[in-house]
Order: C-alpha cells, then structure tokens, then sequence
C-alpha cells in the first residue's frame, strides 16, 4: 500500500487545476485515473461537438489561451490537446488507467481502493466529473421495443440512426445541438421541450459568454443566491460554438422544419404523452433572457460601454403553434430513435461514505464534504460559482478547497475559505 497526502480522483480540467493548487501549496499528491487524461472529452462526446465557451474562456490556474483564434471555439481534439498540455505543463503526478473501486474511511484519513493496488491519504478530493451518466428518466422503459434510445454518451453522429423520423428529448444545449445536426442529415425530429435556458449567441456585438463574465454573472457565489438548491439544477443555456458565431434557438430550429412538442408526460401503449407546457415553458425562457440582457444592459451603462457597443435590443418571441399535438403513436408516426438528451449524473457506486443525499447527491458546502473531514468535491454545478462546472470556474474553486485543505492539514478546526 501506497500513502500520499491527498488522492485527487479523476484527471479533468477540474482534478488537474486542485493539482496545481496542491503543488502550489507544496502538498503531496497523486491523481488517480482510470482512462487517460481529459478520458470524458476523448471517450463521451458526439464527434460535432464544439465548446459553447469561447478559446479565452477556459483558463486554468497558471494556464490560458494564447493561439490567433481567442473568440473560436474548441473541436473535442482541442479540448483534449489543451487538457493533455496543461497536465504536461504542470507536471500533473497523474497515475492514468487506475480505476478507484472504493473510498472508505480509515482512522483519521481515507483508504482509496483501485485495480491496481491501494493508497492511503490523510485527504481525498473527488474530481471525477459531474456527467458520468446519462440522466434518462424512468418512463424510457416503456418505449416499444424496436425503437432505438440512446443517450448523447452513445450517439456520435446520424450515420448511426435509422433512416426514419427521431424524437429528441430535452432542449438544453445539448438536445438543440443535436436536433439540429439529426434534422439536417434528412431525417426528420420531433423536439420535446421543456424547461430550458435561452440565450443570443452574441448580444450587442459581443459573444453573450464575454458579457456574462465580464458583468461578473458567471462568478456569482453559491452563498449569495436566494436558492442554491434550484440554481444547481438550472439546464445548460441553449448554445453552439460554430465558426459562424450562429446563434441556435427553438425559432431557428422550427424554421429548417424541426417539430417542437411540449414535455412528455407518460409513455403508454406506443404513444408519447406531451405536456400543454410548451407556449407557457418558452414564454418563461423568453423572459428570462430579456432579464439576462436587461442585467447586461445595466452593466454595460455603468461601465461607460454604451458609447463603444452596438445598442441594446431585443430577440424575437420564441413562437409556437397554436395547440401543438398533445400525443404521438411511436410507430405510427415513424419515430425509429428516441434520444434522451435529458442531462447527466454523477456516478458515486464506488464511494463507501455516509455522504450522499435521498438522491444520491454528495452533501457538501461549496465543495467541502460535510460528514467526512479532509474530503472534497470539484466540478460540480454551481459549486462555488455559476461558473463552477465549466471550464474556467475550476480554477478558483480548486484555490478556495485547497486553502481550506491547508488549514484542515495545519490542525484547523475551521480551516477559513473565502
Ligand atoms: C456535452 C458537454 C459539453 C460541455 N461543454 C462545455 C463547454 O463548452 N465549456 C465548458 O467550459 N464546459 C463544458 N462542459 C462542462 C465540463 O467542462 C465538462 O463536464 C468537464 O468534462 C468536467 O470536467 P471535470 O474535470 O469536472 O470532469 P471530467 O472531465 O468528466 O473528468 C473526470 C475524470 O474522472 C475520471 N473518473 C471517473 N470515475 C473514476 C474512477 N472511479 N476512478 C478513476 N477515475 C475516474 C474520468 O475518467 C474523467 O477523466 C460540457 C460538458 C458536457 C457533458
């Protein structure tokens, strides 16, 4: 058996940047792996897949975007490039195929159980990634057989689908994205729609990601929201990252033909059961981005920016039709694939701690576990940060746990964490 300091569990972006922090702070360290470094961006991802944040907008500690393209938008062999350059860079002490099968509590430290042998840490930080799992509803069981569901970790690109009507399920980033790709490659899809985040992909010349940070929205702390509960499960903003800069939203979507239903219901005897939700759950998006841009208007007056961007304006209502269909026979209407782009979860089957909620959710204040000292979660939404789960807000969340792995190591009580 091995001992370390602190066990780092999973190399992403997110368990990297604690890396550096630990290295930092001259606190011994391994980050244990089970594929290779960035193995979600190399192994989970749909082949199209671009960021929807902007090159400058992933910076990690010590590390940034420095290529002629800032305002770009990263290919998946980007991503991984940039994740596998910056664990270079800092000498991450990554051990890569080393997959965690257990983490219990031994004395006043962890035993971290792997296939290739155990370590034993005073602290263990768990990095291992907010979407390990597709999130597909229990009414999936009851699809007829014969017709195909996947999830956006198994789908890749159309040439995989029958060459028939598709239902795609949930209209965050991710189902708009791929709605979008499946209508275009001529099979016709069946949009479900419910609560979703819409939003410009630029606004007043500038890419809404720059306005959002540099109006400090993505910095937002969790102890500052009225409701950290519901802000922890808001859905992705509806964005793509193309060369084009193009914004992707329900009415551009309807126009190229993409059939947009309201939520679904129940699934009973081969027909999908839609909500009567749709008009209210786009009204409700429209208004929230008029907020959004309402904040963004406020910012940029107070800043003295008016004079140097274009005026405020505002979007089209998402429109919708007059009474959408309440319900859909499966076969009979030609639906051959139903993708569930209805979120991620984490996956904790390896973790024996009293930490989880009813939900299978880790318990934690902004990253510190409650109910086991010296343990950590990183990535996660919302977790200090709006910006926590993206790749930029890693960085100063791996710098606040690391603090406070500091103090707790130095024999504080109540280690301080800003
Ligand atoms: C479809 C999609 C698009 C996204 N687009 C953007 C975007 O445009 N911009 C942005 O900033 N963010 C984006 N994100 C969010 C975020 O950056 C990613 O989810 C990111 O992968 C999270 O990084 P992470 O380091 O927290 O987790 P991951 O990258 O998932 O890393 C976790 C690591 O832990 C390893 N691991 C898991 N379990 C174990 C185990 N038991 N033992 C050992 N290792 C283990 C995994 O193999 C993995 O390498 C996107 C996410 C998704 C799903």
């Amino acid at each position: 058996m091995r001992s370390v300091t602190t066990v780092i569990i999973g190399a992403g972006h997110a368990g990297l940047a604690m890396s550096r922090c630990l290295t930092e702070r001259a606190i011994d360290h391994v980050v244990l792996e089970r594929g290779a470094v960035a193995n979600s961006w190399r192994t989970e991802r749909w082949d199209s897949l671009r960021l929807l944040t902007p090159n400058w907008l992933s910076r990690l500690p010590g590390y940034s975007y420095e290529g002629d393209d800032p305002d770009g938008y990263r290919t998946m062999p980007e991503v991984v490039a940039f994740i596998d350059r910056y664990a270079d860079m800092i000498s991450a002490p990554v051990e890569t195929g080393t997959r965690v099968t257990r983490v219990i509590r031994d004395g006043d430290g962890y035993l971290v159980v792997t296939d290739r042998g155990e370590w034993r840490c005073r602290s263990v930080v768990l990095a291992t990634g907010a979407c390990n799992l597709p999130n597909v509803p229990k009414l999936a069981d009851a699809v007829p057989a014969g017709i195909a569901s996947l999830s956006p970790m198994n789908y890749r690109n159309p040439d995989q689908l029958a060459e028939d009507g598709v239902m795609v399920i949930g209209a965050s980033a991710t189902g708009v994205q791929l709605a979008e790709e499946i209508h275009r490659s001529g099979r016709p899809v069946t949009l479900v729609v419910s609560e979703h985040v819409r939003a410009p992909r630029t606004y007043r010349g500038k890419d809404i990601q720059w306005w959002m940070d540099r109006a400090g929205v993505l910095d937002e702390r969790y102890d500052e929201v009225d409701d950290i509960v519901r802000a922890r499960k808001v859905p992705s903003i509806q964005l793509i990252g193309t060369p084009e800069r193009a914004t992707l939203d329900l009415n551009g979507l309807r126009q190229i033909g993409v059939e947009l239903r309201g939520g679904v219901a129940a699934v009973r005897d081969g027909r999908v059961l839609f909500s009567g939700s749709l008009r209210n759950q786009c009204a409700l998006a429209d208004l929230k981005m008029n907020r959004l841009l309402d904040t963004i208007d406020e910012w940029a007056h107070e800043s003295a920016l008016d004079g140097e961007v274009e005026p405020p304006h505002r979007f089209q209502p998402t429109e919708v039709d007059e009474k959408p269909p309440l319900e859909l026979d499966l076969i009979g209407g030609g639906i051959k694939t139903i993708l569930w782009a209805t979120g991620y979860r984490p996956d904790y089957s390896w973790l024996n701690l009293p930490v989880l909620d009813r939900k299978g959710q880790i318990v934690h204040d902004g990253g510190i576990i409650a109910n086991a000292h010296g343990a950590y979660v990183i990535g996660l939404q919302f977790l200090r940060r709006r910006k926590s789960a993206l790749i930029d807000g890693a960085g100063p969340d791996a710098s606040d746990l690391a603090d406070h792995l500091t103090g707790l190591l130095a024999g504080h009580s109540k280690p301080a964490v800003n």
